[in-house]
């Protein structure tokens, strides 16, 4: 997945969960890493009319992103992967494609097109078939960290262990308390360095943080670019955020909505925590304000040089 992952479990079977861990998180990229040859993301972006067979796993996942791309009307899109290859995201050959090419490819992110049914040349119930149109090309990047997160720790649990903190390239879960049964204390990055802006007191629990500030590349024409895309304009983000933190129990959900309500930005990332309500965030914009929401407090604390927050009710 590109970054790095860190898992720190507690307990007496502890070494032997960090094993199971590490294996589980090696078989997450051999599902859904869109540059691994052979991966199963891959073979279907190779082969998206064909598409290919797999169980309730992954199709739980798709599943997922679907009805997540339709409740936040399209900022989360799983099948952004035409336009963001276009500007070079994959590959790290930056570009800037013109918008005759970006208009052609806005035609193949539509993802009412995946289709998701069962498969008849199957002779175990439990198997679908995941396919789209031809050159549409599926990129659970968004979702793919939270996705794995809650299969490491669900992994961990069955080993026995109680207590553990994952980092997956900054996606933070946490099972249970630390040893001495406090909540975990998990920091908030201040997007333009320095001291954490925030830190918040957990157990169970995901935070995941999308944000600009670490994967971007800066144009000919000076402009920073960053990884995160609009499904309607098919270019990178450029609204009032730096960053969003979002906090709920599954990393899956977590890691779907920073990503959504980044691309949102401020207001309408408001009114959506307002209509839903079964999550937290933790909002940091451009202009350094901090928005937090009501569920966080009592559990949000402020480290100092951080301009006063504004409690969204
Ligand atoms: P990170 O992976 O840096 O923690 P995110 O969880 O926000 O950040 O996921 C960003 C990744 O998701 C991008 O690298 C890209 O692969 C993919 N992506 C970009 N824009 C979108 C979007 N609007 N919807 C879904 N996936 C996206
Ligand atoms: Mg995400």
């Amino acid at each position: 997945m590109d970054t790095f992952m860190t898992v720190r479990s507690y307990g007496r079977n502890c070494r032997e969960a960090n094993r199971l861990a590490r294996k589980s998180l090696l078989e997450c990229e051999d599902l859904i890493s869109t540059t691994k040859e052979n991966s199963l993301i891959y073979m279907l972006n190779e082969e998206p009319e064909k598409g290919v067979k797999t169980g309730v796993e992954i199709c739980g996942l798709v599943d997922f992103s679907i009805k997540m791309a339709e409740r936040t009307y399209g900022a989360l899109n799983p099948v952004l992967f035409p336009v963001t290859r276009a500007w070079g995201f994959t590959s790290g050959n930056f570009r800037i494609p013109d918008e005759q090419e970006i208009e052609e490819l806005l035609k193949l992110v539509d993802y009412r097109n995946i289709k998701i049914e069962p498969a008849e040349d199957s002779a175990e119930k439990a198997e679908f078939r995941i396919s789209m149109k031809a050159g549409m090309m599926m990129d659970l990047g968004a979702v793919g960290k939270g996705f794995a997160g809650d299969r490491v720790l669900k992994m961990l649990s069955l080993a026995g262990i109680e207590c553990a903190i994952i980092d997956l390239g900054g996606n933070i879960q946490v099972l249970g308390n630390k040893p001495d049964g406090s909540p975990w204390t998990v920091g908030v990055k201040n997007p333009w360095g320095g001291e954490p802006v925030c830190g918040i007191k957990v157990s169970d629990c995901a935070v995941v943080t999308s944000g600009g500030y670490e994967r971007f590349f800066e144009g000919e024409d000076g402009r920073r670019y960053i990884h995160i895309f609009d499904g309607r304009t098919g270019c990178p983000v450029e609204n009032d955020l730096a960053a969003v933190t979002a906090v709920c129990a599954s990393g899956l959900y977590a890691d779907s909505l920073s990503t959504a309500l980044f691309v949102m930005g401020s207001e309408k990332a408001v009114s959506f925590w307002r209509e839903n309500r079964d999550f937290d965030f933790v909002i940091i914009k451009k202009d350094a304000a901090v928005l937090y929401t009501a569920g966080l407090k009592g559990k949000i604390f402020f480290t100092a040089g951080t301009p006063a927050a504004v409690c969204v009710e």
